[in-house]
């Protein structure tokens, strides 16, 4: 994963993936609270209407997609991936969104994906078979999501389209680390039962450490996706406050980042 900015906007992206999409950091946007500044881009953070869209534009602008195009619906934790069309541009941002989802997938220009998160973990994705035949998916795996294995569920979107696993290329973004992710018992007794033996870890002081990234990662090898074709970002969201929000470390008063990838 690589850093890019522009128009002072900072976002990471992944040179794996030749279509426009970013990941959103907290830098160069126009929010002043201490909590969501400065590049919060959703509206339910505490700023107000017209800063989230002016931030929309900046992040936008930067990556190289329409902000008008740009669906984020709101997100439920699911294992839900959806076909999204030009028909739901802007759904979420610019136009009533009725209903909820955790990832899509396209293969029409001119709609935009995006996932919200701060330490959940987005993925963007790019099929291609040859020159053509594209489709691009983004995710929101938090803990539920991952459990749910909602990467699997999009895999298997993308293979009933025709994508071999060699032909995706994915981006696993910025999330919470396992370096900072606690948790209970409660969190281990819920989590899939296959995934939690090698990604949630007990710790000596009777807890566990979760690994989402690990756990999505695995889930591509597992579905036949080439290890070369996945770049996982290394970055911590609670370690990197400079960088980005954290829900856990912020205490749930922060900003969101946004994911998109477009085709
Ligand atoms: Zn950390």
């Amino acid at each position: 994963m690589e850093y890019k900015t522009s128009g002072g906007v900072t976002f990471a992206y992944s040179p794996l993936i030749d279509v426009p999409h970013g990941f959103s950091t907290r830098l160069g946007g126009v929010s002043e609270a201490a909590h969501t500044s400065a590049l919060n881009l959703a509206f339910d953070k505490g700023d107000g209407r017209e800063t989230v869209l002016k931030n929309l534009a900046l992040f936008a602008a930067a990556v190289g997609v329409d902000e008008k195009s740009i669906i984020s619906a709101p997100q439920i934790h699911s294992a839900t991936v959806r076909r999204v069309s030009i028909a739901d541009a802007g759904r979420g941002y610019f136009k009533e969104c009725d209903f909820a989802c955790d990832g899509y997938i396209t293969t029409e220009r001119g709609v935009t994906l995006g996932v919200k998160t701060a330490d959940c973990v987005p993925i963007l994705m790019c099929a291609k078979r040859g020159g053509e035949g594209r489709a691009v998916c983004a995710l929101h795996a938090g803990w539920r999501g991952t459990s749910a294995r909602i990467v699997e569920a999009a895999l298997g979107e993308l293979f009933a389209l025709g994508f071999a696993p060699s032909d995706i290329y994915a981006a696993i973004g910025p999330s919470i680390g396992s370096c900072c992710y606690e948790v209970g018992e409660d969190f281990y007794a819920a989590f899939d039962a296959e995934l939690r033996e090698k990604f949630v870890i007990p710790t000596e002081n009777g807890k566990y450490r979760a690994d989402l990234r690990a756990a999505n990662l695995a889930l591509f090898e597992a579905a036949g996706v080439p290890r070369q074709n996945v770049d996982v970002s290394e970055d911590c969201t609670y370690c990197r406050g400079d960088l980005y929000y954290s829900h856990r470390r912020q205490n749930g008063t922060r900003g969101s980042m946004l994911s998109v990838i477009a085709l």
